[in-house]
């Protein structure tokens, strides 16, 4: 029986032939085209400015550092994320400290941030998990209160809208990852977007090693360049990004449908505000003992599902070094106990999205 994978990057012909043009002009490494990647960017989210990098660590890492986030400094993020939103802090000399997340919609609450501010706080991360925007208005009212500004890990939530606007112009900054799980991808890749000028010049900068006019390096820099080769491969794959979108919705009220009548399945969460997700991951719920039976169920089957990260203060180096006791973070604990990624992607057929479903389905009834 063929597999059912859990994702299908739409990644092809188009994108190697871009690929090649780049390569036969002979300027591979960043130029005119990471520019006009760039300005397509700015023009499909409407963010003033775009700049893209190697990857979506080093964008949110330099997100921290265009805010000057140093050592002594504390910046607060949910510990339900990846790696990057806790490594780039430290990175940056920073303190991380972490809060619990909002167990239905996998983000972090405003309540949640707020209960972790203290002097030191210099900066606060949301993170638009499985590719929902974030309630963005109530961070914003939170910055503006507490003069804390807030960077968004937009990483899963490339091409989402939020209140009639693509996730991009909401947060300070925001970052965002072409990683080849990701909606579009450039193999690897990222963008920071900002509607600030000068945060714009400074993440340019930062980006090309701190430097200011050849061989004048005025901060700490890094090479966070993207190439020409993926800013091409990028360009193919931004044209697609609305039918992907598109495409994962229908799948996604396929789902939701099926599962309506099933209640141990949680489907994934209606918020009030409106928005429309990026589908870059759709995520079920049920109960913890059922879980790991139902994942090895479904690849008895032949379907892939997966399971994203583990909060970030249980990973090893992170338990070793702040010793956190997990009774802090009861939603993000929870989300992740019971969490299951189901196959979701472009073109997947109808009658595989039905296979997937009634093979849940049926697995929850004879569980009771
Ligand atoms: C993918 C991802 C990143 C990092 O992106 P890379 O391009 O792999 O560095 C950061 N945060 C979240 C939430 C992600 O999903």
């Amino acid at each position: 029986m063929k597999k059912i994978p859990v994702a299908n990057p739409q990644i092809g012909e188009a994108e190697a032939k871009a690929a090649y043009d780049v390569i036969s002009s002979g300027w591979v490494s960043m130029g005119q085209k990471v520019r006009e990647f760039e300005t397509k960017i700015e023009s499909f989210t409407g963010a003033k400015y775009a700049v893209a990098m190697n990857n979506g660590t080093s964008t949110l890492q330099s997100c921290l550092a265009t805010l000057g986030i140093g050592p002594g400094d504390e910046v607060i993020i949910p510990t339900l994320s990846y790696i990057s939103s806790a490594n780039v802090v430290l990175y940056q000399g920073a303190t991380p400290i972490f809060c619990d997340s909002n167990v239905e919609t996998f983000n972090v609450d405003v309540e949640h941030i707020k209960s972790k501010i203290t002097p030191r706080t210099k900066a606060f991360m949301t993170v638009d998990l499985k590719g929902l925007p974030v309630d963005y208005d109530a961070f914003s009212r939170l910055s503006a209160e507490t003069g804390i500004p807030f960077v968004s890990d937009s990483a899963e939530s490339f091409g989402a809208s939020y209140k009639g606007a693509r996730v991009g112009t909401q947060a300070l900054l925001h970052s965002f990852s072409f990683f080849a799980n990701k909606n579009i991808t450039t193999g690897e890749g990222g963008v920071v977007l900002t509607n600030d000028k000068s945060f714009a010049e400074k993440l340019k900068i930062i980006r090309n090693q701190g430097q200011e006019g050849r061989y004048n390096h005025t901060v700490l820099g890094n090479n966070f360049r993207m190439t020409d080769v993926q800013a091409a491969i990028g360009m193919v794959q931004l044209s697609k990004i609305d039918r992907i979108i598109g495409d994962k919705k229908r799948i996604a009220l396929l789902y939701d449908k099926m599962f309506a009548e099933q209640p141990g399945i949680v489907t994934p969460v209606k918020v009030k505000y409106e928005n429309t997700p990026s589908w870059y991951l759709y995520s079920i719920k049920v109960k913890n003992e059922l879980r790991d039976p139902l994942v090895n169920f479904l690849e008895q089957n032949g379907i892939e599902t997966r399971l994203s990260f583990p909060p970030i203060h249980q990973q090893p180096f992170y338990a070793a070094r702040f010793k956190i006791n997990s009774e802090q973070f009861p939603g993000a604990s929870k989300a992740f106990c019971e969490f299951l990624d189901i196959p979701i992607w472009c073109d997947m057929p109808v009658i595989q999205t039905e296979i997937v479903a009634n093979k849940i389905l049926s697995f929850m009834k004879r569980a009771g």
